[in-house]
């Protein structure tokens, strides 16, 4: 049934004081009553998560960091809204009874709540990457085992499924998934290897979380994005290809063995494909920007350059090698876009770390496939603690 306000669809939100969460959030107040939230979950922001709680409603809000506890509760007090902190927290916020859960933590944090959604049979509009970089093939199978539905709320992914229609993987010659190109497009490899944090973050299209913003730079970004659509779709690496588009109006195409082409289109704007979950696989009206090709008068495409852009192409070769190696990768480059973000590390150095990380995982036989999520994510831990050792060596 179509969700409506005689029959609300009730949705956990975790990262509701993120950039999507912001988004969601936006979206279910402008629909009026026909979504309701059941419980709301951030990091470490107490007053705007109780701002949202208070807002809507929410009868449950956990937060992640144990420090901003009593900051949350003193918001909160008076409001009857029940809350509680930590990392056990946020996962009971994510266990809820529910129609839909979005998972919108940014970063590897959001791997724990997800995939416990996910073993209980939710229907997760997922926004967490991470969660099928880190531990794809352990999550994808715990999806399966419990009836689990994935709809994917990353644009380019959310693009692919709709221009998918249905149709059977094995009929797919070729998924391309397009990237604006980031802010250093045009720029040439030094000025790209003197590049700073504050260039890096001034994004042309989108308007995301600082870490997802230098992915972008490094194109980083659309190499997690691979392994996620490889995971997501069950679509071999050779079949996975990037456009750069620096437009984004189309996000993804499907090409099929008969020469036809299908491809996802909108304007670049997160609110279109959180919509499109929120009351999928019905289609509700919204305030959102329409497209209007006829102003935009041309899009444009050009192949991505690896040599300027090489952390693309350590993501293509961990997707093609498998196993352990996306886990490596995740892990290792979160440390190493947070040195470079805290100006410890240039913009090159953070694709020689993940390389230096992918190579020692192979000498120590860590890139063996990881069973479980918990495995996972001990493996990033792992790799996690081996990069920042590594960087403050060089640093003492
Ligand atoms: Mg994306």
């Amino acid at each position: 049934m179509s969700p409506s306000r005689d029959n609300p669809r009730k949705i956990v939100l975790l990262g509701a004081t993120g950039s999507i969460g912001h988004s969601t959030t936006r979206l279910i107040a402008e629909a009026d009553g026909i979504y309701e939230i059941s419980a709301v979950a951030s990091g470490s922001d107490a007053e705007g998560l109780a701002r949202i709680a208070r807002k809507f409603n929410v009868p449950f809000a956990a937060i992640a960091d144990v420090k901003a506890y009593t900051a949350l509760k003193n918001a909160l007090s008076g409001s009857g809204i029940e809350c509680a902190a930590g990392a056990e927290a946020v996962v009971e916020a994510a266990s809820l009874p529910c129609d839909m859960v979005v998972a919108a933590i940014a970063g590897t944090h959001g791997v724990a709540p997800t995939c416990a959604a996910l073993g209980l049979g939710r229907t997760v509009a997922l926004a967490n990457k991470e969660s099928l970089v880190c531990a794809g093939t352990a999550a994808m199978r715990l999806a399966a085992k419990h009836n689990a539905r994935i709809l994917p709320m990353d644009s380019e992914h959310n693009a692919i499924f709709q221009a998918l229609g249905g149709e059977h993987p094995s009929h797919v010659e070729v998924m391309t998934l397009t990237a604006s190109g980031g802010p250093f497009r045009l720029w040439t490899q030094d000025q790209i290897a003197a590049a700073t944090p504050a260039e890096a973050l001034a994004h042309p299209n989108w308007l995301m979380g600082p870490k997802v913003t230098v992915d972008s730079a490094s194109l980083m970004n659309k190499g997690l994005e691979l392994i996620e659509a490889h995971h997501l779709f069950g679509i071999s690496p050779e079949k996975l290809a990037v456009l750069v588009h620096p437009q984004s109006i189309i996000h993804g195409l499907v090409s099929f063995a008969d020469g036809s082409v299908t491809a996802g289109m909108a304007c670049p704007d997160m609110r279109i494909p959180i919509a499109h979950c929120l009351s999928w696989p019905h289609r509700l009206p919204t305030a959102s920007p329409k497209l209007d090709l006829a102003a935009l008068a041309s899009l444009t495409f050009e192949a991505p350059d690896m040599t300027r852009f090489p952390a693309l192409q350590l993501a293509i070769d961990a997707m093609r090698e498998g196993k352990g190696l996306p886990t490596v990768l995740n892990a290792a480059n979160e440390v190493a876009v947070e040195a470079f973000l805290a100006g410890r590390i240039g913009f090159y150095a953070m694709s020689t770390l993940v390389l230096e990380a992918m190579n020692a995982a192979v000498r120590s036989g860590m890139a063996v496939e990881p069973v479980s999520v918990d495995e996972a994510l001990a493996v990033h831990h792992v790799v996690r603690d081996r990069c920042l050792a590594l960087l403050a060596g060089r640093h003492s």
